[in-house]
């Protein structure tokens, strides 16, 4: 049984009654619908989403909104004035409604195409600008500070090279391509090929690992245990590790969700999935906690959620398969507002907890991929992993065609990373 997709609504300045209104629209059409109240123009404006929005009577304001955003915004997406007119047409506003929904319905997956493209080569850019300012400090980098794509730098490799966030990346979408399905085993046999032969590599070598995956991989390749037991456990393996190869599993979340699934049971599958892939190098709970809030976030972003929409959604799920003390270790995401941290809070160490709240901080923060990604590059520390999850976040958000050409053209094997997307995206939509 296929799910109906939920249409999602921005409403900005309408009053109770119009509200209702719009909802019967929907309803008389047999449309599920979710209305979201937009705080602001920027809400309405930087969503893809179907919107509806009154002028406000102050003359200023109105004249200031028609000349910006309502001329842009006509004929990209569906979008309605409530006045005089909107109640005269209500009947061709329905039809319209109608047509546009079938429409996404059938385009929905076929749309989410260039999407993987988008956040699996936004996440190589983000690896290969931050890897030749690995490990310099904050203080260094605002001295001499990246603006551009470099090559050599910290490991001494030539400019576009990715390293083993996008290599585990694309081993882990190999692995989906081939097995069409999660088997943690052969993902960690792809993990081995890489470490050990060099396969899913920039440049055929490799020159960056973490402790935790290189012991958890070890253990794995010398007892053949199941890999999902080979992961480390301590409370000091909890690196950032498992969250910088999730973004597949984001989108391999994303596409079950569209099939025969229960939504009873949607949330616990992804728990249980997540746990399992985490723990073939870490399988601490803080570990898999990150990398369920991480995916959790990236499903809407794929979506074409709004940021701070998405960021509210995981504020409130349901995290009950976790331990308070787990979930505590989170609070500045979870329960305070990350965005509006200082810079000076924001830490760049390769601690879980540091690199999720420094991608949610520049994430939410951002305005545009480029300049966002050389922030997240200049703030140092762990440069590679924290700009590659941020760059896929942003690739998503913004598209590919938001992203810096020459970056692309320098990206090593890039046809290659683009070629495995389409692969990965037919496996799943097929
Ligand atoms: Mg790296």
């Amino acid at each position: 049984m296929k799910k109906n997709i939920k249409e999602r609504v921005v409403l900005y300045n309408v009053n109770e009654e119009e509200k209702n209104l719009i909802k019967n629209i929907f309803l008389e059409l047999n449309i599920d619908v979710n209305l979201i109240k937009a705080e602001d123009e920027e809400d309405v404006i930087s969503s893809n989403l179907v919107s509806f929005i009154k002028l406000p009577n102050n003359e200023e304001k109105r004249k200031e909104l028609e000349d910006i955003y309502i001329s842009a915004l006509r004929g990209w997406k569906l979008f309605y004035i409530i006045d005089d007119n909107f109640y005269k047409n209500i009947e061709e506003i329905k039809k319209q409604i109608k047509e546009y929904h079938d429409d996404y319905m059938r385009k929905n997956k076929k749309d989410s195409l260039n999407n993987v493209k988008d956040g699996i080569i936004g996440f190589a850019i983000g690896d290969a600008l931050g890897v030749p300012a690995e490990f310099k400090t904050r203080e260094e980098l605002k001295k001499f500070p990246i603006t551009d794509m470099i090559g050599y730098g910290t490991y001494g490799v030539p400019l576009g090279t990715w390293s083993d966030d996008t290599s585990m990346t694309l081993a882990t979408m190999d692995s989906i391509i081939e097995k069409r399905k999660i088997d943690t085993d052969d993902i960690a046999n792809k993990f081995l090929q890489w470490f050990r032969n060099s396969k899913y590599t920039a440049t055929e070598q490799v020159f960056d690992i973490g402790r935790t995956t290189l012991q958890s991989l070890a253990k794995y390749e010398i007892n053949m245990d199941e890999a999902k037991k080979c992961g480390q456990t301590g409370e000091m393996d909890n690196g950032n590790g498992s969250l910088m190869r999730m973004l597949p599993i984001a989108y391999y979340s994303y596409f079950k969700k569209f099939s025969d699934y229960p939504e009873k049971d949607y949330y616990e599958s992804i728990y249980n999935y997540i746990k399992d892939i985490s723990s073939i190098t870490h399988a601490n709970e803080i570990s898999i906690l990150g990398c369920y809030i991480f995916v959790m976030f990236a499903i809407e972003i794929i979506q074409g959620k709004l940021k701070d929409l998405s960021y509210e959604y995981i504020k409130n799920l349901d995290y009950s398969f976790f331990s308070r003390e787990a979930i505590k270790k989170y609070d500045k995401i979870l329960k305070g507002n990350i965005k509006e941290e200082l810079v000076e809070n924001i830490r760049t160490t390769g601690y879980i907890v540091d690199t999720l709240e420094a991608v949610f901080w520049l994430f939410l923060n951002s305005k545009d991929y480029d300049e966002t990604l050389l922030k997240a590059v200049n703030l140092g520390g762990d440069t590679d992993t924290i700009a590659a999850i941020t760059g896929g976040l942003l690739g998503m958000h913004y598209g590919i065609e938001k992203i810096n050409e020459n970056w692309k053209k320098k990206l090593i094997k890039c046809e290659y990373i683009e070629k495995l997307s389409d692969q990965f995206y037919n496996t799943l939509y097929n």
